[in-house]
């Protein structure tokens, strides 16, 4: 029988009536045999996500030596649950014994680990599946990268005759036999993590909300939704800002071919979003798939004469920027011409200034300019590297809107094109090339 594999994220986790309906979503299909779940999320806005809390009991810890009245919200919140779903656990000598462990290993990455611990200790009750602990099949390398090779191979061997498993998901274990998280959204990466290792059929990611939308809801009004995208798709679009699943996620899945579907624990009648490989993938019939972006990026334009026969110059200025660190978003040129596209935090702190003296010193170029407050705009799809007449279309529409573009680069793979604005036109722009392509 083929498996699928569910990954519930911190909304579905949040109250114990919430936990009731994915008990029910994973016994109505007997293929969701290994669940990988969150720590709860928030129940209404305004409320405080329990990996949050577990950050605030770590600061606390530290700076005043001691937790326990920060640890208090987190207690009661898991105790409710446990009340709302009638179960017969004792919770509570659980919580001490986190408590305990929190106080004893001083450690960011574990005390933030624990929300999914508990949840996944509950869930695993009421499903009266076993508990796996990631940080007995989860492991990181000493780069502090995941170990595909041993993961994969331990949790094969923790799921060897085992009917219905519930893992944590966030965390793992690192080199120095500590538990350490992936970053934040992290369970996504579990989720696939173990999709990959037990060859499933699929890997449902349960959450809030049913799938992708062709942009952002709160700029374009009920945007189209995405039926089907390919893993590069996604990736140009999560990395870009549409954040339903962690960028990471399609990694450990995508070089197995294992689809991911998006999924509403709230409507699970919905269709959700299918994330496939480009091979089984079913075109929406649009030239575009999506449009993402964000703001707050610095362009350093730098301007010399003859600078494409000077061998090196690129990597003279790019040995630059490596040395401070500095990770690059896009280098557009033209013969004598060449932009670096930079996140603008990551110059904050004088390395702006001293980015610019440097380069000054290694190449000295004709002319440098900054222009600050850029937004990139990517816009995504299959379809535009067969269609004629798609960055007529895209140029049209920003233009009809009067919108003064600063920047433009087109992937090499021929499913992008990024275009840099204002910050002030992110939104105006956004709109404009949704209206230009689906209406
Ligand atoms: N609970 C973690 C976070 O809030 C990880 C996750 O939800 O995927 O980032």
């Amino acid at each position: 029988m083929a498996i699928k594999v569910c990954k519930f994220g911190g909304t579905s986790m949040a109250d114990g009536n919430v936990i009731k309906n994915v008990k029910k979503i994973i016994e109505s299909d007997a293929e969701r045999r290994f669940i990988v779940v969150s720590a709860p999320g928030k129940r209404y806005s305004g409320d405080t996500k329990v990996t949050d809390l577990l950050y605030a009991c770590h600061e606390k810890l530290i700076k005043e030596g001691d937790c326990k009245k920060a640890f208090e919200p987190v207690r009661t919140r898991f105790c409710n649950i446990v009340k709302e779903l009638n179960l017969n656990f004792d919770i509570a000598s659980v919580l001490d014994e986190t408590e305990e462990r929190i106080n004893t290993e001083k450690s960011e990455d574990f005390t933030a680990s624990r929300g999914e611990y508990l949840s996944a200790r509950i869930v695993a009750e009421v499903l009266g599946a076993k508990f796996i602990d990631a940080e007995d099949v989860i492991f990181f390398d000493s780069d502090g990268a995941f170990d595909g090779k041993s993961s994969y191979k331990a949790i094969s061997a923790a799921l060897s005759g085992v009917e219905r498993a519930v893992f944590p998901g966030f965390y793992g274990k690192g080199a120095n036999g500590k538990v350490k998280t992936f970053s934040r959204g992290g369970s996504d990466i579990s989720g696939a993590v173990v999709a990959r290792a037990v060859n499933a059929s699929l890997y449902e990611n349960w959450t809030d909300v049913s799938g992708f939308m062709a942009c952002d809801p709160r700029i374009v009004d009920s945007p189209k939704w995405i039926k089907t995208i390919s893993y590069r798709e996604l990736r140009e679009l999560s990395y870009m800002g549409a954040n339903v699943l962690h960028a990471d996620s399609i990694f450990p899945v995508r070089t197995a071919n294992i689809p991911i579907r998006i999924k509403n624990t709230f409507r699970p009648e919905d269709e959700g979003t299918l994330i496939c490989p480009v091979s089984r993938y079913t075109p929406m019939g649009t030239t575009v798939t999506g449009i993402a972006g964000k703001k707050n990026f610095t362009v350093i334009y730098i301007e010399k004469s003859l600078m494409n026969s000077e061998v090196g110059f690129i990597s003279k200025v790019l040995d630059v920027v490596a040395d401070e660190m500095i990770p690059i978003e896009h280098i557009p040129s033209g013969i004598d011409t060449m932009s670096l596209v930079i996140a603008s935090d990551e110059l904050e702190g004088g390395k702006l200034e001293r980015v610019l003296e440097r380069i000054k010193v290694a190449v000295a170029p004709d002319t440098m300019r900054v222009i600050e407050n850029i937004a990139l705009i990517a816009t995504v799809g299959h379809g535009m590297s067969s269609s004629v007449g798609t960055s007529a279309k895209l140029f049209n529409a920003i233009a009809s809107a009067e919108i003064n573009v600063k920047m433009i680069d087109q992937g090499s793979s021929e499913i992008n094109i990024i275009v840099g604005v204002k910050n002030d036109d992110y939104e105006k722009c956004i709109k404009a090339i949704y209206n230009g392509f689906f209406k």
